[in-house]
């Protein structure tokens, strides 16, 4: 991989903020060192078959060094924070294990054992922090799961620290905020191919970490690449207020959806003092709209329920801690930090409608925006993860959506065919990189990303085009406070100069697609067909699902490019009459098995038109794991 340092424009600027920032208050790092018990030694986590799936000594001998001009020197401080891992006390009988994934697991100890929040993202970690736990506070078996929230962090490593059996039997009790299991799966259904792979350049989970690579994510370093699961909760949380006795430890919930994920709760357990704000409150400023892609967030709702949480919970409080991030003592300082959370939020979504009821678009608003001097000041509003210029966007598009209501950028043209038109305005392919050298050297390394982006649209094979703009990108990565901010650039480069930019983690993995559904499944399959190819096929499949809880009847019918499908039988005759279990029907959808095979195996049976399923599932198209991003996509057809 080609690196080049940092320019002098970009040592400028981070030194100026350098000055700015008040780096001699050093609460967080007193924070986030607290409790420490002890560490993983060595401190990686491994999967069956060798490979390792978490590092947790990778940052280590980077961030102790001074900092170098390659990292924004905020984002160096977080990543120093974030990358502390280990076993802490946060209070008598409350522990957390950190640094061990993107997300913390936090253990609860109860009468007979210990209760475990948010078991991360593989079994492999998960497996791992607990044995850490274990292996300083005695081997205490698991008497609850609770999950917080909807995203993979805080749930697919669940099977790591319970079995389904136990869950199954009713010996351990897991606990979600109503909706979950719905939300979690729907997510990596519609658009989880493409969350994932822009996942890959948002965490960065495949770039060389050092002073000019990966530096953590500012939420956590990166997420792990090991096994995802998913037990479906068997106790819903449905409304705030809601009690519960588990392992002898009292809990009361507020249920928050709509914040940082669709279906999510905090709660207190109030004789331990302890708070748990979920994702709800955390060292950063969130996002509103992850740039891995994901539906708007409601920053109104969001700063609401942080409203209420200090009402409810405050007076209780001696402790707040999250699912990310370290924990903050002492009731006033848990107030100041949930409510400058609170105004964080609330401020970005009341000045972006101010100025969008002005007629200033995203772009302008994103650049006008400046936070009041008082969360400015803090820490935790930083954009580490989120950044209030992607966020102010967000809330410009959750009201207002993509257009901005100029008839100019109604219907411009795509990339290829606009940067053909950029590049012959401007006098050809060396005329505008003689601009872009131009502005490279004034710094204005976004006009250069912007500009041979047209370029390396035009011509992919411009190799002078892809280094520049990957020249840019890096500097621009070299600057960022943000976490998420500096991936994608630095993925990005990766990508122009060639380099491999992999997808290590996908969350639709077989344990998700299992809580699938029916419908939601054949959801996931009308999305996949080539609307072109099947365009004048008319074909009807009628459907029985057999499984542990008995026979399901559905309809399926292929008209005009789509799949149309719902429970019982189709109004009209159907081609063909399909009878398999749900999982000769995952086999069959993700094609790794064919229907004869499957007859042929005896979990599948046709009667009628013997080729109809085989013409259905012939339309089929499949995801892109890898598709490029900086440079053009092949052309479809
Ligand atoms: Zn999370």
């Amino acid at each position: 991989m080609t690196e080049t340092g940092a320019t002098p424009a970009i040592i400028a600027a981070t030194s100026a903020l350098e000055e700015r920032l008040p780096f001699a208050d050093t609460t967080d790092l007193e924070d986030a060192e607290r409790g420490f018990i002890g560490a993983l030694r060595p401190g990686q986590v491994f999967a069956a078959d060798g490979r390792v799936v978490w590092d947790a000594d990778a940052w280590a001998s980077v961030l102790e060094l001074e900092r170098p001009e390659t990292v924004n020197p905020s984002l160096w401080r977080q990543a120093r924070l974030v990358a502390l891992h280990g076993l802490y006390e946060v209070t008598d009988g409350v522990y957390q294990v950190r640094g061990m994934d993107l997300s913390n697991m936090t253990l609860i100890e109860g009468d007979t054992g210990v209760i475990v929040i948010d078991p991360l993202v593989s079994t492999e970690t998960a497996a791992a922090a607990l044995a850490l736990y274990r292996e300083h506070r005695g081997n205490r078996p698991v008497t609850a799961v609770i999950y917080t929230h909807s995203h993979v962090d805080h749930f697919g490593g669940v099977r790591g620290v319970v079995s389904g059996e136990d869950v199954a039997a009713g010996r351990i009790p897991v606990l979600a905020p109503e909706g979950f299991v719905e939300h979690a799966v729907a997510e990596n259904v519609y658009a989880g191919p493409a969350m994932a792979r822009r996942a890959a350049y948002m965490y960065g989970a495949a770039l060389p970490v050092g002073p000019a690579g990966q530096l953590g994510a500012g939420l956590g370093m990166t997420v792990s690449t090991g096994t995802v699961t998913l037990i479906p909760p068997t106790l819903d949380v449905t409304r705030t207020g809601q009690e519960e006795v588990l392992d002898g430890v009292r809990v009361v919930f507020q249920v928050t959806p709509g914040t940082e994920a669709p279906s999510e709760m905090n709660f207190l357990f109030p004789d331990l003092g302890a708070l748990c704000m979920a994702e709800n409150a955390t060292h950063t400023l969130h996002n509103l709209l992850t740039l891995r892609g994901a539906l708007v967030r409601d920053p109104h709702a969001w700063a609401h329920y942080l409203t209420e949480a200090v009402d409810l919970f405050a007076d209780a409080t001696s402790v707040e801690f999250a699912s990310h991030h370290w924990p903050t003592w002492g009731r006033e300082r848990v107030v100041a930090l949930l409510t400058e959370q609170r105004d964080l939020y609330a401020y970005l979504h009341d000045q972006t409608l101010r100025l969008l009821n002005k007629g200033y678009v995203g772009a302008e608003i994103a650049e006008m925006f400046e936070l009041p001097p008082g969360l400015e000041r803090a820490w935790h509003t930083h954009g580490y993860y989120g950044s209030a210029s992607h966020n102010a966007k967000a809330v410009y598009q959750r009201y207002m959506g993509w257009f901005d209501g100029n008839p100019g950028h109604l219907w411009p043209h795509p990339p290829e065919q606009a940067g053909r038109r950029y590049v012959e305005a401007i006098g050809g392919p060396e005329a505008l990189l003689e601009v872009a050298r131009r502005a490279f050297t004034n710094g204005d390394y976004r006009w250069v990303g912007e500009l041979v982006g047209h370029l390396v649209y035009a011509d992919p094979g411009n190799t002078a085009a892809r280094e520049l703009q990957a020249a840019a990108f890096e500097q621009l990565g070299f600057g960022a406070e943000n976490a998420t901010w500096r991936n994608f650039y630095l993925v990005g480069a990766a990508e122009l100069r060639g380099d491999k930019v992999g997808t290590p983690t996908v969350a639709a993995s077989p344990d998700v697609l299992a809580q699938l559904s029916l419908g939601r499944l054949f959801d996931s399959v009308a999305i996949r067909v080539d609307g072109p190819r099947a365009g004048d096929l008319r074909i009807g499949v009628d459907w029985t699902v057999t499984g542990p809880d008995g026979e399901h009847q559905y309809w399926s019918r292929l008209s005009n490019g789509v799949l149309s499908h719902g429970d019982g039988a189709g109004r009209e005759k159907a081609d063909a009459v399909v009878r398999a279990d749900r999982q000769g029907l995952l086999a069959l959808f993700s094609g790794q098995a064919g229907p004869d095979e499957l007859r042929e195996s005896g979990s599948l049976t046709i009667e009628g038109a013997a080729d109809a399923l085989g013409r259905m599932l012939g339309v089929l198209d499949s995801a892109d794991p890898g598709f490029a991003i900086v440079t053009p996509r092949p052309r479809e057809r």
